[in-house]
């Protein structure tokens, strides 16, 4: 970036532009109860990350008008399903595009509803709620979790990607 580009106005699309060349994976949230009343409701979620490690610590932020906000307030629990690449269609499905019935299936793990087939399952209890602006952060503490291998689907400049590795696949050392 040269210090000659003029900035932007700090306007909802730009703002959406410009983070949106921050590369995320995508999860499903998903809470409530298959055999409650209001059963259960997942969401596609990018705005997701670690918090910290002791204690362990997630959090997701959550838009006020969509319906998961008041579900996860009610609840008191999320899961949340970090995807695998070849979810992709499962990811619009949860975020309100094309539906795909037949690819959406559920396993309850440490008593939340979980999505099956995901690379990582999160089982949260809400440590902590904080308004912020049109979103609220859900800080979440988690009491279980289950992670395999796989290749995760990625989130870019508004479209899913798949990773590509620059050196071969190493070790995490840890
Ligand atoms: P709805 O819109 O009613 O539900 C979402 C979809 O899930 C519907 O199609 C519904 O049929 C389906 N669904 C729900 N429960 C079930 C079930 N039990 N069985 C089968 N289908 C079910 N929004 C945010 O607030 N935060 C984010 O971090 C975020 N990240 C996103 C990342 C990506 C890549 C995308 C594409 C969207 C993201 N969104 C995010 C937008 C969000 O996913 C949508 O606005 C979503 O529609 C909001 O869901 P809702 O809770 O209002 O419920």
């Amino acid at each position: 970036m040269t210090a000659t580009q003029p900035s932007h106005a700090v306007t909802g699309p730009a703002l959406r532009k410009a983070l949106g060349r921050f590369v995320s994976g995508v999860t499903v949230v998903t809470t409530g109860h298959a055999d409650s009343e209001d059963g259960i409701h997942g969401m596609t979620a990018n705005a997701f990350t670690s918090v910290s490690l002791d204690p362990p610590l997630v959090l997701i932020s959550i838009a006020t008008k969509a319906k998961m906000d008041a579900r996860i307030a009610e609840n008191g629990r999320y899961g949340v399903s970090i995807l695998r690449r070849e979810q992709e269609p499962v990811s619009l499905h949860f975020a309100g595009g094309k539906p795909c019935p037949d690819q959406v299936r559920f396993v309850e793990r440490g008593g939340v509803p979980l999505l099956d087939g995901a690379l990582v399952h999160l089982a949260c209890t809400v440590y902590d709620s904080h308004p912020a602006g049109d979103h609220t952060l859900h800080v979440g503490h988690v009491d279980e979790l289950w992670s395999c291998h796989g290749d995760p689907l990625v989130f870019f400049t508004g479209d899913f990607r798949a990773l590509e590795l620059v050196r071969d696949d190493a070790p995490w050392g840890f």
